[in-house]
């Protein structure tokens, strides 16, 4: 669905069937605003003709260097503009334009010395005589002459487990403003003209329940908080200019992970959350002979993983302020034991192995972000995780295994809960880049997070298998947005890990 609303549009349906019953000429309740590219300005009166509006045809040209001519006679017009003509004929619904006639929707009507033109009818007659596009939007009583455009918000919505996104994203610089009011949130946009391709959404999980465009003259949308609404955080992002709402809402419970005949894992002391993020260690997959995945154009997944990992590198320190540091820095083959050893002998806090996707499937396209499991989500991540390196091997999965044990003593075990959190928050960050849902947070056994001691999530940023995601993946600015969603991404899982870690203190709520 798409709207196009404007300050006080009202359709004046009403006087329209009034019309229709007495055959009378009533003046409409509304101007129409015509917008061209020197700016933009409303044109009163409107006549209906049935349910036919029509407009003074010189208040339609006026500032736009066409003449107007009446003929002695007072039963043609003619309109010129650059050697180019369009003749108007009292009462007719036939219109010339360069000597050919054009059929109206009503007849043009001569009123009290000014040539009245059905308004849908304009851009057939404006179009060819300015050479230009000329557009009638009925919903929103705009017409458009020339190249403008209107700004354009699109809304985007993410539901995780304990947490959503409503994402209001405009193709200009727009003013938000952003209200909290009992059970709902309001966003306006007091813009004159706006274009909002979207009606309204509902949500799953409880935190938000819906999403409407309620237009207006304020261009308002209006966001229903659900029962487990706790708090809201609004952000204003420039390029893309938007608008993110997060909605956060109780923790979930912990789910213990793993093949169900495999006992949960010891419970071990949960340490307190460390403060905050501080040491973050990137890891670029793949590296000199050991090339990856290779694209149809020839580019190489070791060279795309090390251009995205210093981008995100330089991105951290310099948005964030936090310590980073890359496994290779050059054109290096190393181990995937060594990758993780790096990570835990730096004590970093995070750990993001960068990857690229491959699948003999040529469409397949979108991110993934994983974390570690025993058992992948589905055959597709066991897949991947023999691609990336060597999986687990899949050994006997019984009560008692050797392997399954180790497997969960293993250093990744207890930070799977916070692996799962930073991959859902990266994914979600990813899905507003690529304009896409992506392809979700999966879980895997890859090797290279088993002995990171910290949360470490895998990301496959893209299919470079995919002629197209190729291109994108070898292209700076592409990177650059991959990199700025990833620091998002880590930015926001450092704010809610501040958070839970204030609030496990006893710290009062929004206390200093
Ligand atoms: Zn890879």
């Amino acid at each position: 669905m798409r709207h196009i609303t404007r300050r006080g549009a009202r359709v004046p349906l009403l006087l329209g069937a009034l019309v229709l019953s007495t055959g009378q000429v009533l003046p409409a309740s509304s101007p129409v605003t015509i917008v061209t590219e020197s700016g933009r300005r409303e044109v009163m009166p409107v006549t209906t003709r049935g349910d036919v509006e029509l407009l003074p045809i010189d208040q339609v040209i006026a500032g736009l260097e066409v003449t107007l001519l009446s003929d002695a006679t007072g039963g043609a017009a003619t309109l010129s503009y650059r050697k180019r003509e369009v003749g108007l004929y009292n009462k007719r619904s036939l219109a010339s334009v360069q000597g050919d006639l054009r059929l109206l929707s009503s007849p043009v009507l001569l009123e009290e010395g000014r040539w009245l033109v059905p308004v849908d009818s304009i851009p057939r007659l404006l179009g060819p005589l300015l050479d230009t596009k000329v557009e009638w939007r009925a919903a929103s009583r705009v017409l458009l002459i020339g190249n403008v455009v209107i700004p354009r918000v699109t809304v985007s919505t993410f539901v995780t487990g304990d947490a959503a996104r409503v994402v209001l994203e405009a193709s200009e610089k727009v003013p938000f403003r952003v209200e909290q009011q009992e059970g709902r949130v309001a966003v306006s946009i007091p813009r004159d003209i706006l274009d909002v391709p979207f009606q309204q959404q509902r949500l799953a999980g409880g935190i938000v329940e819906a999403v409407q465009f309620l237009g207006g003259r304020d261009n308002i949308f209006a966001i229903t908080l659900g029962r487990r609404f706790q708090r809201m955080k609004a952000v204003e992002q420039e390029a893309p200019f938007r608008l993110v709402l997060d909605f956060q809402g109780p923790p979930l419970p912990p789910v213990a992970k793993g093949p169900a005949a495999v006992p949960a894992p010891r419970p071990t002391p949960v340490p307190e959350p460390p403060p905050s993020v501080s040491t973050v260690v990137i890891d670029p997959g793949h590296g000199g002979e050991e090339v990856g995945a290779r694209g149809p154009g020839g580019t190489l997944e070791k060279d795309v993983t090390l251009a995205i990992a210093r981008k995100l590198r330089a991105q951290i320190v310099g948005q964030l302020g936090l310590q980073v540091f890359l496994t290779r820095d050059g054109d290096a083959e190393m181990g995937l034991d060594e990758r993780t050893a790096i990570a835990n002998n730096y004590k970093a806090d995070l750990f993001v192995s960068i990857h690229a996707n491959a699948s003999r499937a040529k469409g397949a396209r979108g991110a993934e972000v994983y974390f570690l499991s025993y058992q992948a989500s589905d055959e597709e991540g066991r897949r991947i995780a023999q691609l990336e390196g060597e999986a687990i091997p899949s050994g006997p999965a019984g009560v008692g295994s050797d392997l399954a044990l180790i497997l969960w003593d293993m250093a990744q075990a207890e930070h799977l809960e916070e692996s799962s959190s930073l991959a859902s928050r990266i994914q979600e960050e990813l899905a507003v880049v690529t304009g896409s849902e992506g392809r979700g947070v999966k879980q895997a056994p890859f090797r290279v997070l088993v002995g990171a001691g910290m949360p470490a999530v895998l990301v496959e940023v893209a299919f470079i298998s995919n002629p197209d995601e190729e291109k994108f993946l070898s292209s700076e600015p592409y990177q650059n947005k991959v990199a700025s969603a990833l620091t998002r991404g880590i930015a926001r899982f450092e704010q809610g890990r501040t958070a839970r870690a204030r609030f496990s203190r006893g710290a009062p709520r929004g206390g200093r």
